[in-house]
């Protein structure tokens, strides 16, 4: 297959967009930029579009896919009657970095949701992706545009790695601004529950007067279904070590581990801060954003970790990031792509 490829001016081509909806309708797969993230699209509908998703992305067929539509008048068609309060976060935080899970009317296919009785949905905020589905004219499932297991791509040339050539059509929107995925939320219930955190946080619900909770504070045996949760995410090729502790402290354990590591020929790689670049002579270190900038650390994440596979990097270690209100959400990204493996120096 040969991927068609476009650039944004090209979504004004007539030419172009029917060649956008004839192959989501005909179960072809289509990826483009979302704030979040870029997504693999496929008509939500087509069951031969969806088994393009699952198969070119490798992903396991229990782990539910989001629809994207443009309206919440859509989203009530796919979805039954809702609380009160999730009126409220539809009206406050669409379009944009949010995904709330409903409860799914039976059109809505299992094979998306992975045999669940519900359905995330999600009105994006980009316009290239609102622009894809209008143009579809129907709602489109759409996760991140990675191999499973990989880093997210938040970049045009990182969705290329991955699906060149293996998807009909990728649509060219420069980076992804937020840089990690939407919060998902189960609304299904009388209080919502984030299962997943990201840039609409805890915070910014409970100033609308919404109790909130986090999916480990809910009773174990009333746990909310995330089934994409169980799997290993965002996996660089090399080991990823989490270093917390005193800043001084960390620096000088990750410079003794770039020693060890270079005497044994493995390269080290340091994921940190523009203040603290120039600490690490002999790695190389690449400074994810400004410590006050939890806006561009998020942004940075994905690409960071796909930047050290270029360099083929064996040990990767990363300060951690305790500041701000996005730090949840880059630690939870974090976490999981190094396994939950963290070096803790204070005594
Ligand atoms: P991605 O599209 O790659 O960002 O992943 C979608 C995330 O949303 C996964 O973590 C899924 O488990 C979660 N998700 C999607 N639909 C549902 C649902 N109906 N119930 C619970 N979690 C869901
Ligand atoms: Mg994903």
């Amino acid at each position: 297959m040969k991927t068609r490829i476009y650039k944004q001016d090209d979504l004004e081509n007539k030419l172009v967009q029917e060649d956008i909806k004839k192959t989501l309708l005909q179960g072809g797969n289509v990826i483009f930029p979302t704030e979040t993230v870029y997504g693999i699209g496929a008509y939500a509908l087509s069951e031969k579009g969806i088994k393009g998703i699952y198969e070119v992305k490798g992903r396991p067929s229990d782990n539910p896919l989001i629809m994207h539509v443009t309206s919440i008048e859509d989203v009530k068609k796919y979805t039954k009657e809702h609380m009160s309060y999730v009126e409220t976060l539809m009206e406050n935080f669409w379009p944009g970095p949010m995904t709330l899970v409903l409860k799914k009317k039976d059109i809505v296919p299992n094979m998306i949701t992975g045999g669940l009785d519900s359905v995330g949905m999600r009105i994006p905020g980009h316009h290239i992706a609102k622009k894809v589905i209008e143009i579809a004219g129907v709602p489109i499932c759409a996760p991140s545009a990675n191999i499973s297991g990989r880093p997210s791509a938040t970049l045009f040339e990182h969705v290329l790695e991955d699906f060149k050539d293996k998807v009909d059509i990728i649509i060219d929107g420069g980076k992804s601004e937020v840089g990690l995925e939407s919060t998902v939320i189960d609304v299904t219930r009388e209080f919502p529950v984030i299962l997943r955190p990201g840039v609409i946080t805890k915070d910014m619900i409970e100033k609308l007067s919404i109790e909130v909770k986090e999916n480990q504070e809910i009773d174990k045996s009333d746990v909310p279904k995330a089934p994409g949760m169980k799997y290993r995410h965002y996996a660089p090729k090399g080991q990823l070590i989490i270093v917390d502790g005193k800043l001084e402290d960390v620096i000088s354990y990750m410079n003794q581990k770039i020693i060890e590591h270079t005497e044994k020929g493995l390269k080290t790689g340091i994921i940190c801060t523009e203040d603290t670049k120039n600490r690490f002579p002999s790695a190389f270190a690449i400074s994810i954003g400004n410590i006050e900038n939890e806006e561009e650390i998020a942004s940075n994440l994905f690409l960071t970790l796909r930047h050290m596979d270029k360099h083929d990097i064996d040990y990767i270690y990363s300060i951690s990031f305790h500041q701000g209100k996005y730090s949840e959400a880059i630690m939870n990204r974090l976490m999981k792509a190094a396994n939950y493996n963290v070096i803790q120096l204070d005594t």
